[in-house]
């Protein structure tokens, strides 16, 4: 028998969600939904399933990981229940529930805990520096030193054991017994939807230029993130690598400055209602842009020893980045949409 929450609704206004028990089960939303299909119908179910507290109905779907949020259902909803936003509720709340270490509800729930991890990790950067006496030949080769780990740790102390548990709430509690065969037929799925983002182009096909913004920054995001940690950006002296790390970081800049003013401006049904956590996405990855593009722009000039306060902030927005945002806040829907999509696909395979 299905287990009722009955504080399910209360617990996920924590996560953003506004009125949707006006709800009263027409269905518009679904007909609407570009990405909605027979085989796997949203968002109507999870706006029902939410009002009823089923709690691990939701936890076991990937339905709002399949839902890019182009906002058509909340339009044509005829009681503003807002069935777009709740999707998006939906994604914070199982993100928390992937999360191993409760880390992720915590802070999505708390925006004084948030504030708080932000400015510890600064305070730690700070007091690294001074212990160092802020020598700047140090500095640089700590913070290389850091990325390394830094994303080495992450992938295996938090992305690892949270896909698992991702897995084990939506595939083996679901009693879906796939031969390993199907997982490694659909591996390419997942790494066309984590790099292409293509079913986002379905979603909104009035505009692509949102897919196709999001496609390239995706793209910077992680040849920046190889240019400085493998090919050591801020140490090289190769003129191309050099060229290379400019124009991708300033690539996400320039993206991300654009969503920053579109969330601003509330111009898309996905700027609406935005979140602490959305705010703080686009806004350190602008910064991560921003200084590592400036930070290299002091070295080429020669000037970075003297103003080491510039590399200062951009290795605390980046420990910031690395130690907060991308572990426990939105940057992890990346991840959780790819393999929602990849796990969607096997359960699809086994169907057929
Ligand atoms: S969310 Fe709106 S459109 Fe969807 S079923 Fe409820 S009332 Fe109808
Ligand atoms: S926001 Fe778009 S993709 Fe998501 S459920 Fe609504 S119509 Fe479908």
């Amino acid at each position: 028998m299905a287990k009722v929450n009955p504080e399910f609704a209360k617990e996920l206004t924590k996560y953003g969600v506004g009125d949707f028990n006006a709800c009263f089960n027409c269905g518009n939303c679904t007909a609407t939904c570009s990405l909605s299909t027979n085989d796997s119908s949203f968002p109507r179910e999870m706006v029902r399933y939410t009002t009823l507290g089923l709690e691990d109905e939701i936890k076991s779907s990937l339905k709002p990981w399949e839902c890019y949020y182009c906002g058509e259902c909340s339009k044509e909803c005829p009681r503003q229940a807002n069935p777009g936003e709740l999707m998006m509720s939906l994604r914070r709340w199982l993100t928390a529930q992937y999360d191993w270490t409760g880390l992720s509800g915590l802070l999505y729930r708390s925006l004084t805990l948030t504030i708080a991890a932000l400015v510890l990790v600064a305070a730690g950067v700070i007091f690294f520096a001074r212990s160092v006496n802020f020598d700047a030949e140090t500095l640089l080769h700590t913070g290389h030193r850091f990325e390394m780990l830094a994303i080495a740790t992450v992938f295996l102390v938090i992305f690892v054991p949270n896909l698992l548990r991702m897995w084990y709430f939506t595939i083996v509690k679901n009693g879906v017994k796939a031969p390993l065969k199907n997982y490694s037929t659909a591996l390419s799925e997942l790494f066309i939807h984590m790099f292409t983002q293509k079913k986002a182009k379905d979603c909104d096909e009035k505009d692509n230029f949102r897919w196709l913004e999001h496609m390239v920054l995706v793209f910077a995001y992680l040849s920046l993130l190889f240019t400085t940690v493998f090919l050591n950006w801020f140490g090289t002296e190769s003129l191309f690598i050099v060229v290379l790390g400019y124009v991708e970081s300033l690539l996400i800049f320039v993206i991300t400055a654009h969503f920053v003013s579109g969330r601003i401006k509330r111009n898309k049904a996905l700027n609406t209602f935005s979140q602490p956590s959305d705010w703080l996405f686009v806004i350190w990855l602008l910064l991560m842009g921003l200084t590592a593009f400036v930070v290299r722009l002091f070295i080429d000039l020669n000037i970075l020893e003297n103003n080491i306060w510039m590399y200062l902030i951009h290795l605390t927005v980046l420990a910031q980045w690395a130690m907060i945002i991308v572990p426990f806040g939105k940057w992890t829907h990346f991840l959780y949409r790819s393999f929602g999509l990849y796990f969607a696909r096997i359960k699809a395979m086994q169907k057929s």
